[in-house]
């Protein structure tokens, strides 16, 4: 079997720590690969491959730098099929699907990567009095970029645009459930050696990355939980760090919309990629006058995503990512029917090998269950009627958690009440997309640091001033 190796400064190496893990297709529960635990000695290596690197990168033309990331978002594009069929077997996700997902990530690392060419890298202000201020916006140095298994080629080319083509270097730690496509995507790789590095691993290579002294800032994406961990580490630095973390995402369906549409909607918002983004509906808050036309729709909708290797031609849903993901969802079912919901689709596992969960619709659900409060990260729908589009709108804001949030509504007052739900991004009539100019930072503890168009070169560059005199003062 296949073992994985990190890329440090353009060479392929083996890592130095005394570890290796099962890379496990979760459909089969067989090991397709074994990877590296990671170690502090491959991250040294990494970050000083970085470090050094750094200076002749940022030193090309601007231009220069964006040409050769578009050069190699062209390449990746090319490889789009292989990535999503070793997204599939590492972590599940129906090959069709992965793939779409990876086209929008290559124009999206082209898109970003060319926000660089109307930034103000150096923009200067004149004084009244015959002076001026030159403000420079100057590269960080070496970064780290941390990411979970959920979309593992799209989080590594999300975030690698603009710490790129603002001229930093950088060492990416994928998920250590997923680090396949990963190492297929530093394969294509054509910038030139040390500019990006790949440390394989999980928190015994994620640790001493966020905490490296020479890292100037942390780009994570994952859960709550390890991005304490990491915010911390930075913290204590002084350095930078951009946390991109889970959430229990809320949808309010107001009275009035289609009902039959909107559940089609929040299924495929609920049971997409089986329930595993970061900003899938968690929450279903509904209006008592569509309840029952919209929970029969929801009901229905469920029974058409079809579970299955997610290899196989018309696969809706492939497995969850593992054991331990299972059992989350498994324990948020049973406590809320403890309580008192009631299982209205799905809730029962097939049999045979693989980590399936069926697409779940629950009712009579309330905030005192764990499915109306911890993120799932799995396929259950959990509805919630309400009286009014305001109590909607009010049980929707309570969460520790302000990643997203979706509103169905043909009420435009209803629309501006949905902009005070507290959370990064709120979608109304639509979930996901908003284009390149989306900019955000997500509330509570789904996360800190702005991001998102502008805000991302924000976060990859230091800004200095000049202060130019008119003339020497007397
Ligand atoms: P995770 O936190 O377990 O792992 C994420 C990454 O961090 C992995 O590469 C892991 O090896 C590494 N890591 C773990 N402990 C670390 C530590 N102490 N220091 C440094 N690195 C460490 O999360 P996961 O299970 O891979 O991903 C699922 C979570 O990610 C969910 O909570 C989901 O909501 C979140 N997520 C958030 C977004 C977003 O944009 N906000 C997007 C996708 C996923």
């Amino acid at each position: 079997m296949k073992t994985l190796q990190n890329l440090i400064d353009g060479i392929w190496e083996d890592s130095l720590g005394d570890t290796l893990l099962d890379v496990v297709n979760p459909a089969t529960e067989n090991a397709v690969a074994r990877a590296p635990g990671g170690c502090r000695d491959d991250v040294d290596r990494a970050v000083a491959a970085a470090v050094q690197a750094q200076p002749a990168w940022a030193a090309l033309l601007l231009a220069e730098r964006v040409a050769w990331i578009s050069a190699w978002a062209d390449v990746v594009a090319e490889h789009a099929d292989e990535l999503a069929e070793l997204e599939c077997r590492e972590m599940g996700k129906p090959v069709g699907i992965g793939r779409t997902f990876i086209d929008g990530a290559v124009a999206g690392l082209k898109a970003s990567a060319g926000q660089a060419l109307s930034y103000g890298f150096e923009e200067t202000v004149a004084h009244d009095d015959g002076g001026s201020t030159r403000i420079l916006r100057h590269p960080l140095g070496a970064t780290a970029v941390i990411t979970p298994w959920n979309f593992p080629v799209t989080m590594v080319l999300g975030a690698l645009g603009p710490l790129l083509a603002a001229g930093n270097t950088v060492v990416v730690k994928p998920s250590e459930k997923s680090p396949l496509s990963a190492v297929r995507l530093f394969e294509l790789l054509n910038l030139p050696p040390g500019v990006v590095n790949l440390v394989l691993g999980d928190a015994r290579a994620g640790g001493p990355l966020a905490e490296h002294e020479q890292i100037q800032l942390v780009h994570f994406t994952g859960s709550v939980e390890a991005g304490r961990k990491v915010g911390a580490g930075t913290g204590e630095r002084l350095h930078r760090a951009v946390l991109e973390l889970g959430g229990k995402d809320p949808v309010v369906v107001d009275a009035g919309v289609d009902p039959r549409a909107t559940a089609a909607a929040v299924a495929f918002g609920a049971f997409i990629n089986t329930g595993q983004i970061c900003t899938s509906m968690e929450r279903i808050y509904v209006h008592e006058e569509v309840a029952d036309a919209f929970v029969e729709a929801l009901v229905e909708a469920a029974g058409t995503y079809t579970m299955g290797d997610g290899h196989d031609e018309g696969v809706m849903m492939g497995p969850l990512v593992d054991e331990r993901q299972r059992d989350i969802v498994r324990r948020h079912v049973a406590d809320a029917v403890e309580r008192g919901a009631t299982i209205r689709a799905g809730g029962v596992e097939p049999a045979g090998r693989g980590f399936f969960y069926p697409a779940t619709v629950l009712t009579g659900v309330d905030e005192s269950m764990l499915v109306m409060n911890e993120e799932t990260f799995g396929p259950l729908a959990p509805v919630v009627v309400v009286p009014s589009f305001a109590a909607g709108i009010e049980r929707a804001s309570r969460s520790r958690f302000g990643l997203a949030a979706t509103v169905y509504t043909d009420d435009p007052d209803h629309m501006a009440a949905a902009a005070r739900i507290p959370a990064g991004v709120v979608w109304i009539n639509q979930w996901q997309g908003g284009g390149p100019e989306r900019l955000y930072e997500p509330a509570g503890d789904s996360g800190m640091g702005a991001t998102g168009a502008v805000a991302a070169y924000d976060a990859a560059t230091r800004p200095s001033s000049v202060h130019i005199a008119a003339r020497l003062a007397s």
